[in-house]
C-alpha cells in the first residue's frame, strides 16, 4: 500500500496519505483547509526512508513516472 506525499493548492499545506486505489486520490481533501485540488509531490524517498520498512520502492529518476 503506497504513502503518497500530497500538497494542497489552496493554502500550500503538504501532507501523507495511504492510497488503497485510484479512486480513493479523487475523494482527498486538504486536511487543514479542506479543499479538495491537492496534488501530489514526489518528495516520499525521504519519507519512506524515516519509516523505515513501509516500501522498498527506488529513490532514483524513475520515481518521476508518476507525473
Ligand atoms: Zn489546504
Amino acid at each position: 500500500m503506497p504513502i503518497y506525499e500530497y500538497r494542497c493548492d489552496q493554502c500550500s499545506g503538504e501532507f501523507e496519505v495511504l492510497v488503497w486505489s485510484a479512486r480513493d486520490e479523487t475523494n482527498l481533501k486538504c486536511p487543514k483547509c479542506g479543499h479538495t485540488g491537492v496534488r501530489r509531490v514526489l518528495s516520499a524517498c525521504v519519507n519512506r526512508n524515516r519509516s523505515a520498512g513501509l516500501s522498498s520502492a527506488p529513490c532514483g529518476p524513475s520515481s518521476g513516472a508518476f507525473s
